[in-house]
């Protein structure tokens, strides 16, 4: 990378910061959009709550933790420490979120004849596969609920000790009617209630919103993941892990806490009124979710034969950028359609900067243009100031295009130099530190399987002979064996796999 263009930039990230201005987030629990003040330094703790692994994420899970995602990319680029905790639901979530129906762990244990635990294992690693083909960063704290079930009966314990439970036959439940300000989070009715929502009543619950903090095994049964507790042997509740693992890594109190919008009217309601009646304390200063994913203008089922996966996509022979840049093409907080139209559309944009990367790399230039690198900070400003606010990437992305655009053109009429080209280079890089697209991948020159670059030095040399039909004949078999098109340039041979 050139010298001048590497540094040029480096020295500039300070001042595109400064441009861009702090980093605004929409709050949920005040409906605004707030500045991030961490607690701590330039620390913030971030939790995120994580899949319930007993089936294969879907693509709309996936928006949510490429959400989450981009976020703590973009509070690290502005030069926080983001202490990243997304916990593994592997046992409590049942059915409904409102404490009725079964465990889904036991559902996808039945569906698979296997144990729950064994269940579990299986779709937590390939959760964490596809999270990793989607470039999502790994969170340094990955804690599984079934491993935290000490922790979980202490938080029952001290929220019994202050009043706030009451047992009935199938469980320990939290009295929601003793927690001040319940349903702050979603504006709830008094009574915890959504305008319009109906709960299956349990009779023995006090007040519908009540909710379970420990479940007892059904009587005669033994499940395949019980434990024994003060109470009785049964299971955590869903919301009691998530406020049990978040406070065990990042304190009473912490910074940010995500999600999908489901969970703000019972999951995140209830770990809020737990958490703040066991401390006393605020439990989350920042509260952040992220709109659902839809597919074909539905829910998406598998009963509608419309449930996708990662893998639904890359079997058909997308790459996994594509439906990173998909997501990235909508604000996190708008309701998202998913089409293959669409999926296409982003692929071609993915393939057009993957192809500005690598003509950046290889441009050997014209004269230097002093234009190209004032434009160059200004979008690295505008890029920063879209993603600060809000995080719009929309916004950011299109700023990156309309940049893109130009700089071809310039590249087109041979109007900037080779140390302008690495300067580009050298921002898009610093960008797609924020966007996580891989773009640093289009730089690297893949090797040709052995046999093939042979193929190809016999091709040059039967041409340089004049050999035509025999030039022809190695080129078809390069494409037919190998799936490698040639293409002769002025700069000589290129290759490419075909698509
Ligand atoms: P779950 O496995 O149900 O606990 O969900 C894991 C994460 O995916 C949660 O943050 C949910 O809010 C989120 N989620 C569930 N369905 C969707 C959807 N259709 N689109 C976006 N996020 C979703
Ligand atoms: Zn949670």
């Amino acid at each position: 990378m050139g010298r001048m263009g590497s540094s040029r930039v480096r020295l500039a990230s300070a001042a595109i910061l400064r441009k861009a201005g702090p980093v605004r987030i929409f709050n949920t629990l005040t409906r605004k959009k707030e500045v991030i003040k961490p607690l701590k330094d330039k620390h913030l703790g971030m939790y995120a709550c994580g899949l319930t692994v007993y089936d294969f994420a879907h693509i709309g899970n996936l928006r949510t933790y490429v959400f989450e995602d981009v976020l703590r990319r973009v509070l690290e680029f502005n030069g926080f420490r983001v202490k990243h905790v997304m916990n593994i639901t592997d046992v409590g979530h049942l059915t409904s979120d409102a404490d009725t129906g079964e465990d889904k762990m036991e559902i996808g244990a039945r569906r698979e004849r296997k144990t729950a635990w064994e269940i579990s294992e299986h779709y937590t690693e390939l959760f964490l596969e596809d999270a990793a083909k989607l470039n999502i960063e790994r969170p340094q704290v990955i804690p599984k609920a079934t491993q935290h079930i000490n922790d979980m009966i202490k938080l029952i314990r001290l929220l019994e000790k202050k009043g706030y439970t009451y047992v009935t036959d199938d469980g320990v439940y939290f009295d929601t009617s003793k927690s001040k300000g319940y349903g702050k989070l979603a504006r709830l009715e008094p009574g915890g209630m959504l305008p319009g929502a109906r709960v299956e009543v349990n009779p023995q619950k006090k007040s519908p919103s009540d909710f379970a903090l420990w479940k007892f095994s059904p009587k005669g049964t033994k499940r395949d993941m019980e434990w024994d507790s003060p109470w009785g042997a049964g299971f955590p509740g869903w919301h009691l892990e998530c406020s049990a693992m978040s406070m065990k890594y990042l304190g009473k109190t912490f910074d940010i806490h995500c999600g999908g919008i489901d969970h703000i009217p019972i999951h995140h309601t209830n770990e809020i009124a737990q958490s703040e009646g066991a401390t006393g304390r605020k439990f989350v200063n920042y509260w952040v979710h992220a709109a659902h994913l839809i597919v074909d203008g539905r829910r998406m089922a598998k009963s509608s034969g419309n449930f996708y996966t990662l893998s639904t996509i890359t079997d058909k022979g997308y790459d996994p950028m594509s439906l990173r840049f998909f997501y990235l093409q909508a604000h996190y907080r708008r309701e998202l359609n998913f089409t293959y139209e669409g999926l296409d559309a982003a692929r071609n944009a993915m393939n057009s900067i993957n192809e500005f990367v690598r003509r950046l790399g290889e441009y050997d230039g014209g004269k230097d243009n002093v234009g190209v690198r004032a434009l160059t900070l200004k979008t690295g400003a505008r890029f920063t100031k879209a993603m600060n606010d809000d995080l719009n990437t929309p916004e950011a992305l299109a700023v990156l295009f309309r940049f893109i655009t130009h700089v071809n053109r310039l590249m087109d009429e041979r109007r900037m130099s080779r140390a302008n080209a690495r300067m580009v280079l050298e921002l898009m890089l610093v960008l797609d530190r924020v966007l996580g697209l891989n773009l640093k991948r289009s730089l690297e020159k893949e090797a040709l399987p052995e046999q093939a670059e042979k193929l190809v030095k016999e091709r040059e040399q039967a041409r340089k002979a004049g050999d035509y039909v025999r030039a022809d004949a190695i080129r078809n078999r390069l494409r037919d064996e190998f799936n490698i098109v040639l293409e002769d340039t002025p700069e000589g041979v290129k290759w490419k796999k075909r698509s």
